[in-house]
């Protein structure tokens, strides 16, 4: 291995920004880090050993022991729950003889859960070696241990009849599909790829470009909604010797698989995106930092690069506009949701662990190694071209006042259509429900597990001043408004994940609680808020849940979650809301299940709690005659 690490250091000059592709070259050699590797690479870099620890240790994805020949990852999320994941985790234990969470003595299988994979429109699904299965059912588990005890490579386990589009291109193979279900005015194929750079941007200045997205109104579409144009002038105002764009491709919002099918399918047109950003606000260097969940797009999106580079749209005086330099690269991020934070993503980015900064300064103004850094979402690149191709008052057409233009869905759970819905800003979840097929409906979660859970049975039981403090500025509406709240800026923003639930479905014990345990496992530690209130409140949770719960417990759930808003980042900041926006629209679910409408458990056996603690911290049980 000696020789092999200083080849990976010498590849990346042993910069020490460029540590999480050592990190991943060393795994793809031979599944591990260990602390002797470590010491080299922290020696080489100037980083000290703990630095490059904690950074290995911080991801999901790498390891610091050896893991089995076949690594498999289970997607945990709710909607893998919800088709059946449990009697497919059951088969893998039975048929690999471990239990998820170890490797087999034999070191032939490694069974783990992982969050969502961003395959929620074909789950349940699972990451073998760095390839994703989908649909999986108790018989294909059994098909896929059969031939991995055989010692096939994992790529021969893959049905031949690969996935739509790209998604069977040689360098993708993939059985996954893009399930598009509605194309408008992003989705449709009506440009010529890079007729932008080539025709357009000659015909404007950076000026211009800028001006053009600011009128368009074209708003962030990772979820935060900030205005795309304002800061791409924010960016450009700072002076600095070197300017970064950055393409959020890190989509792991459970529910989210939007950018997955862009980058499938629209790769040249998140990337003309961001030569456009860089033309426009003088760019010097970009980098798509990729999801470790969707490495299997990473050979192909790199041929993608390689032929813009063959054409003169990347490198040195693209489309023969002078000194127009800009390249990009593709990072590859290694298992952790907080990274889709941009601030996180930028310390990623720098070979750290993936903590978010404190702002200011923000990203525009020092960003990657301190220069000026624009941060995007995949959606709001591809968007962008589409915009300078036709214009600013084209795209104030579609949409609402408030919010132009349109925004891809991610649509899944109960319906019969889950996929890709391209739809304009408000547009209604009446809409979005007949449109995919929703059947039986019960709840929506709109936006993830960090936006809101809404509903047909509202109760009211809190008052509306209550209401409004968390979710502002839509306050809540009786249930018969439910199906006529629109998505938009002003009622029900969101960075596209919809997840549906019928009436079959139990909203606390399998949803909030699924996502409750999402944030718990997803929060990176730092704030002492959202490295414990998730627990507390989960607990808490667990003991309405168990039939032990009271009133008081019901507002202590409320209260608790007002703590998590002081945490830093918004992982912690919405990491109370799976809790709180049900207790807001399905208040009377807990209210089922709390033992007494009193504010104390009048029920209490306190000697047999006693009982219970001192059996806990190994104490004699004190016994009362
Ligand atoms: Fe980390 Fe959570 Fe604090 Fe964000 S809020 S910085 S994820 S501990």
């Amino acid at each position: 291995m000696d020789n092999k690490l200083s080849n990976i250091l010498k590849r990346y000059n042993n910069a020490p920004d460029r540590l999480m592709d050592m990190l991943h070259d060393i795994h793809n050699l031979q599944g591990y880090i260990t602390p002797a590797e470590m010491e080299v690479i922290a020696g080489a870099t100037g980083k000290s050993f703990a630095e490059v620890q904690e950074t290995v240790t911080f991801y999901h994805f790498f390891s610091t022991k050896p893991k089995a020949r076949y690594n498999i990852y289970l997607d945990s999320s709710i909607t893998a729950c919800m088709r059946n994941r449990k009697t497919v985790k059951e088969a893998f234990e039975h048929e690999c003889g471990i239990e998820f969470g170890s490797v087999s003595e034999d070191g032939l299988f490694g069974l783990f859960n992982t969050a969502c994979i961003g395959m929620n429109d074909q789950g349940p699904a699972a990451i073998i070696n760095d390839i994703v299965f989908t649909n999986l059912t108790p018989f294909r588990v059994k098909e896929l241990v059969k031939g991995m005890r055989e010692g096939l490579p994992v790529a021969d386990l893959v049905y031949e009849n690969y996935g739509d589009g790209n998604n069977s291109d040689p360098d993708v193979k993939a059985m996954v599909v893009n399930n598009i279900r509605k194309k408008s005015v992003l989705l449709k194929r009506d440009y010529e790829f890079f007729s932008v750079i080539k025709d357009s941007l000659k015909n404007f200045s950076p000026d211009e470009i800028v001006k053009t997205v600011e009128d368009s109104n074209l708003r962030g579409r990772g979820g935060a909604g900030f205005p795309t144009g304002m800061k791409w002038r924010f960016g450009k105002r700072v002076d600095a010797e070197h300017r970064i764009i950055i393409c959020n491709a890190d989509e792991g919002e459970p529910g989210t698989f939007k950018d997955r099918v862009l980058l499938t399918e629209y790769p040249e047109q998140v990337f003309e995106g961001m030569v456009v950003a860089a033309y426009a606000t003088g760019a010097d260097l970009g980098v798509l930092y990729l999801r470790y969940e969707y490495k299997y797009l990473l050979k192909f999106l790199n041929r993608k690069l390689e032929e813009m580079r063959e054409q003169q749209l990347l490198g040195k005086n693209i489309a023969g506009i002078n000194d127009f330099n800009f390249d990009i690269r593709i990072q590859l991020g290694a298992g952790a949701y907080v990274c889709g934070e941009e601030s996180a993503l930028l310390e990623s980015l720098e070979g750290k662990r993936g903590e978010p900064r404190d702002k200011p300064p923000f990203p525009v103004e020092k960003g990657y190694l301190n220069y000026p850094t624009i941060v995007n979402n995949v959606e709001t690149f591809a968007t962008v071209v589409k915009i300078v191709k036709n214009g600013a008052d084209w795209y104030c057409n579609f949409g609402t006042k408030d919010s132009r233009g349109t925004k891809l869905l991610s649509v899944s759970g109960d319906c019969q259509y889950p996929g890709i819905y391209e739809v304009e800003w408000g547009t209604t979840i009446r809409e979005v429900l007949e449109m995919s097929g929703a059947y039986n409906v019960q709840a929506v979660q709109v936006g993830g597990p960090s936006g809101m859970l809404i509903g047909t049975k509202d109760t009211d039981n809190l008052n509306k001043q209550e209401q409004m403090k968390w979710y502002k500025p839509s306050g809540m509406m009786g249930a018969e408004k439910f199906l006529d709240r629109k998505l938009s800026y002003s009622d029900l923003p969101t960075g596209g994940s919809i997840i549906i639930f019928n009436r079959e479905r139990d909203l606390l014990s399998d949803v909030v609680m699924n996502f409750t345990d999402f944030f718990i496992e997803e929060s990176c530690g730092s704030c002492s808020t959202c490295r414990i209130m998730p627990t507390v409140l989960k607990k808490k949770l667990q003991k309405i849940l168990d039939g032990h719960g009271v009133r008081s417990d019901i507002d202590d759930l409320i209260n608790w979650g007002k703590v998590l808003k002081a945490s830093r980042c918004g992982l912690g900041q919405t990491a109370g809301n799976p809790i709180l926006s049900s207790i807001i629209n399905f208040r009377h679910l807990y209210e089922q299940k709390v033992k007494s409408l009193a504010d104390y458990d009048t029920d209490f056996d306190l000697e047999k709690a006693i009982q219970a603690s001192s059996r806990f911290v190994g104490r004699k049980p004190v016994v009362h005659i």
